[in-house]
């Protein structure tokens, strides 16, 4: 029996030769295949009678085949002609490359073709249609009835050896399945919201006879998406208000002398957060806040306040960054400012183990979450840059015996309703005020005339003592961007690494032998060793290098208060997100920064740089990046999903408020949704695939 869960290599009508492309589409079942969306609809004209048809026009027309030959043109290319006749007239039809027309038509069937027509020498024709053949009994179809021709014609997000129009045929083939499909989406809210109903959506989406049959359909799925994604909010959230986490009672003094004791003054916010997180530790029910503000804003700062409240109160503290350059750098800042209030801090990354016994702090990257890491007496795990981490790294500390409180931190500067979507499950702490010594980074794009003058400037700056820099990007290698639903490969990773050595060393040695002979550079990319990383790194942070040459890997956190100027070679080869946090590397003391854009490309000057430049902080810049691209850089590597259909919804801040309402009204009618048997099993589909990640 053939049913939705069906393996498409055992389904009849898919021939083995494009399984491998629908693998590589992320579809591996009957039910993948009927929820592969299109990514656009074509739109023909309705049917006319061949004599109607004019040059330069698209047109439908459907006829009789009359004549159909394959021949080979004088390039060499394989040419399917036919002519097609109607009452009205005769039209020629050409087709480049697709020789297996002449075997699969004939003389004699009923053809409807849609395409554009042209003038050439023996008149007009259709070049390339897309055709489908009719029943002969009734020459006039209603469009509806057509799946290549007429109307709306779905097209599919493609991939090398499979095409819409197969697609098409096999979506068509297979939708009567879907109506089996249960409807997760309950009965009152789909009247109270007017959403059709699964399988009638599922039709529509890949069949519509109107653009607003396929907006209403798609609405539908995002909406159902947006819901699942708030319900597993709600869920996570009561699931973790239910577990017990240790009272860490919010000693005040400590943290006034704490306060007192650094060498600057806290911001408002920076106090408003503390105070935030301070409430929430005294709680015996786990904390679950995200801390979130721009690049240098100083959440580093904040979360030692609440480590040392943690760690007063007698527990131990975990501190997880995304890279070991950042573990490092945050072992040193923590060792600096928490030494007046003798707490022991130890690191733990893959390579390097300075762990004394038992720390009151353990920082480190994943390596801290490996096999029996459980740490006995965890009070509070903090999570810097969390949108590195996936959901399961998370869980798996949320796993420790007794649920710990937890702080998550990001720079990724998301609007308040996005939040609320995309991190529904967390309370939410704003530092959205600078350090008040700040000045703002200039920020200049340089052309290549301007180059010579953009080197003088630097070498005056390392003159004057500050440090440079120097971001090199990925060259683009040929292999296709692998689809993102699936791992890329474990040789396209290497491909890309090994583009990016080659250009930082390319750069390197530039910079070295030729223009700034006489500065102390140093370099860093992935490639080298993790001994030979952190001493590239300690050696720029003690000043034993005037230059920096790295790839990306220092894009986030990296804090090294004297070096004043950032330059990204390659610029438009980065996402706006990741140019900002470049950007924050410099700017971090009360010098004056710069940060300075090389275009690879000659040419007008992208929208997205000039962004880089116009905007002034995070949230500016992404919503010009929301603009420009979709707010596709905002989810992280948060799995959803649906990640296409959730990123054409959560930017509807009216929607995601409506959904939100919908998820809170049916959780609250039936908390572990058994009234809504359907959306409950398509919950717990979702929770699986993301806890698999
Ligand atoms: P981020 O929010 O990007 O993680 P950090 O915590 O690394 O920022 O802080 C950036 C720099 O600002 C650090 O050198 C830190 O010591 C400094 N800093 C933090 N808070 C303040 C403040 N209130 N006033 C001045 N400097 C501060
Ligand atoms: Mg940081």
């Amino acid at each position: 029996m053939i049913s939705l869960d069906t393996p498409i290599g055992a389904a009849p009508k898919i021939s083995k030769r494009i399984i491998p492309a629908l693998k590589r589409l992320g579809i591996a079942t009957i039910r993948d295949l009927l929820f592969h969306f299109p990514s656009r609809y074509e739109e023909f004209p309705d049917e006319q009678a061949i004599a109607d048809v004019a040059a330069g026009e698209r047109a439908t027309i459907a006829g009789v085949i009359q004549k159909i030959a394959e021949r080979r043109t004088a390039k060499g290319l394989r040419m399917t002609e036919a002519t097609i006749r109607d009452e009205s007239g005769a039209i020629n039809v050409i087709w480049f490359n697709q020789s297996f027309l002449a075997r699969t038509l004939a003389i004699g069937d009923h053809l409807r073709l849609s395409g554009k027509v042209s003038r050439g020498l023996r008149g007009l024709s259709l070049q390339n249609p897309s055709y489908e053949k009719i029943p002969s009994s009734k020459f006039q179809i209603p469009s509806s009835h057509g799946i290549h021709t007429g109307g709306l014609v779905a097209i599919y997000p493609e991939t090398e050896g499979i095409t819409s129009r197969w697609l098409r045929f096999l979506i068509k083939t297979y939708l009567p399945l879907g109506s089996s499909l249960p409807d997760p989406l309950p009965p009152e809210t789909r009247s109270r919201y007017d959403l059709p109903e699964i399988k009638e959506a599922l039709s529509r989406i890949h069949f519509p006879e109107s653009r607003q049959q396929a907006a209403d359909a798609e609405h539908r799925f995002i909406f159902e998406e947006l819901l699942l994604m708030q319900l597993r909010a709600l869920r996570e959230r009561s699931r973790i208000k239910q577990r017990v986490a240790p009272a860490i009672p919010f000693a005040i003094e400590l943290i006034k002398s704490f306060v007192v004791s650094l060498p600057f003054k806290l911001t408002d916010a920076q106090r408003r957060a503390i105070w935030e997180i301070g409430r929430d530790l005294a709680r015996s029910q786990p904390m679950n806040r995200l801390l979130e503000g721009d690049v240098g804003s100083g959440k580093t700062v904040v979360a030692a306040a609440a480590a040392l409240l943690a760690v007063r109160a007698g527990f131990r503290v975990a501190y997880m960054a995304p890279t070991e350059i950042l573990a490092r750098q945050h072992y040193a800042t923590f060792g600096k400012i928490l030494a007046p209030f003798h707490v022991s801090v130890g690191l733990r990354t893959g390579s390097e183990k300075k762990v004394a016994g038992s720390p009151n702090i353990l920082i480190g990257t994943h390596a801290l979450l490996q096999k029996n890491a459980v740490m006995e007496n965890l009070g509070l795990a903090i999570i810097d840059e969390q949108h590195r981490f996936g959901v399961a790294q998370r869980a798996a500390l949320l796993r420790q015996k007794n649920a710990p409180h937890f702080l998550s931190m990001t720079a990724t500067p998301i609007p308040r309703t996005l939040a609320l979507t995309i991190y529904g499950d967390l309370d939410l702490s704003l530092l959205d005020e600078m350090p008040a010594n700040r000045k703002p980074v200039i920020t200049k794009i340089i052309s290549p005339e301007k180059r010579s003058e953009a080197y003088r400037f630097i070498r005056d700056q390392v003159r004057a003592g500050q440090q440079v820099f120097v971001i090199c990007p990925r060259i683009e290698i040929t292999e296709k961007k692998p689809n993102a639903k699936i791992q890329p490969s474990r040789a396209y990773q290497q491909k890309l690494l090994l583009s990016e050595v080659k250009t930082v060393t390319d750069e390197y040695k530039k910079l070295s032998e030729f223009i700034f002979p006489d500065l102390r550079i140093a370099m860093l990319h992935g490639r080298m060793k993790p001994k030979e990383k952190s001493a590239a790194m300690r050696q720029f942070s003690d000043r034993g290098a005037d230059i920096l040459v790295s790839t990306s890997v220092v894009e986030v956190g990296v804090d090294i208060p004297n070096a004043t100027i950032m330059m990204v070679e390659g610029a438009e080869r980065f996402g706006l997100a990741q140019l900002h946090q470049f950007r924050g590397r410099v700017g971090r003391g009360a010098a004056q920064s710069y940060c300075f854009l090389f275009p690879t490309e000659d040419g007008p000057v992208s929208r997205r740089l000039r962004a880089v430049v116009d905007a002034k902080n995070g949230f500016e810049l992404a919503e010009k990046d929301m603009a420009i691209r979709g707010p596709g850089d905002l989810l992280g590597d948060r799995q959803w999903g649906e990640p296409g259909l959730i990123l054409k919804g959560i930017t509807d801040a009216k929607l995601v408020r409506e959904v939100r309402e919908e998820a809170v009204a049916l959780a609250t009618q039936s908390p572990d949704l058994a009234q809504y048997p359907a959306l409950a099993s398509r919950l717990v589909a979702l929770e699986r695939t993301l806890h698999l990640e």
